[in-house]
């Protein structure tokens, strides 16, 4: 299973994985100006909250979203009126200008209060302990900031999901990757300093969950918080100092490789995991 999972690390082309994915807008937005990191935290948090279904299309709504922001997103960010002025009419799934817009003024005012969202949520672990009590801290506090918690819509609020529920928290557990981990090709780890990257949780896309069953990280049938917790319990087994080191190669592999879930003879070919797949694992002799 290392041995596997290393491999998939070591044959991942980057810089190419990297150009076809949301961390490509919030990497260009820090090489751009390297010490905003108000304005990276921004981007990252946008860029990672709206990262749901096809990526041609969500790039396409976050460009725009950033466009409008302009190149100081902190900076407008300030100003509630010139937030809602510059988004409306965007929209992206289930969420709308007024979504996000809630959600950049939260952000930014959580900043003004503690420096930066990384000095916020270091506080929220150090404060808590606990890793999903934190991430439920620091989520109240965009959304009263911002008052996303005050929208009646559920998807409003989805945008940003409450840590205590059921849900994986993908995009909140992206964000943190990104953040946390690093600097390397996929990663900023600009908050490396803040947070030990040991306590990230695997974000779980529908990708990585069907790996992670297949190559027996987990038995869970849904993609749950359980499930994140369970599949990075066992990654922290092989690496317990970046559990979820594998997290960005896996991903792009799980989405080239369209796994079947099943011995595929033809689907299966180049997949990077096989020789640890439950599904090709030698047959008992009957
Ligand atoms: S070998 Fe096939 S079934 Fe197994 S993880 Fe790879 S693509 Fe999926």
């Amino acid at each position: 299973m290392h041995a596997a999972l290393e491999g998939v690390l070591a044959r991942c082309d980057v810089g190419a994985r990297v150009a076809t994915d949301p961390v490509e807008l919030v990497r260009r937005h820090h090489d751009r100006r390297p010490r905003d990191l108000e304005g990276v935290e921004i981007v990252a948090l946008i860029a990672s909250s709206v990262a749901f279904g096809n990526v041609t299309a969500l790039r396409a709504k976050l460009a725009d979203a950033l466009a409008r922001l302009g190149p100081s997103p902190a900076q407008v960010a300030d100003d509630a009126i010139e937030v809602r002025r510059r988004l409306s009419g965007w929209k992206h799934r289930v969420w709308i200008d007024d979504d996000l817009a809630r959600m950049i003024i939260g952000a930014r005012a959580v900043q003004r209060a503690h420096g930066t969202l990384g000095d916020r949520f270091a506080g929220d672990l150090a404060a808590h302990g606990d890793f999903r009590e934190a991430l439920a801290s620091f989520v109240d506090a965009i959304r009263a900031a911002g008052g996303l918690d005050r929208v009646r819509r559920q998807s409003a609020r989805h945008l940003l999901p409450d840590p205590r529920g059921a849900s994986a928290c993908k995009r909140l557990l992206l964000f943190l990757r990104w953040m946390v981990r690093g600097p390397d090709g996929a990663d900023l780890g600009l908050w490396r300093d803040r947070v030990d990257r040991s306590r990230l949780l695997v974000p779980v896309d529908v990708h990585i969950h069907k790996l992670a069953r297949n190559l027996a990280l987990t038995e869970r049938a849904t993609a749950s918080w359980a499930t994140a917790e369970e599949i990075t319990a066992s990654l922290r087994r092989i690496d317990p100092r970046d559990p979820v080191r594998f997290d960005f190669a896996l991903c792009h592999m799980g989405m080239a490789q369209r796994c079947p879930s099943r011995r595929d003879p033809v689907r299966c070919e180049g997949c990077g995991v096989k020789p640890a797949c439950r599904h090709w694992a030698p047959r008992r002799a009957r």
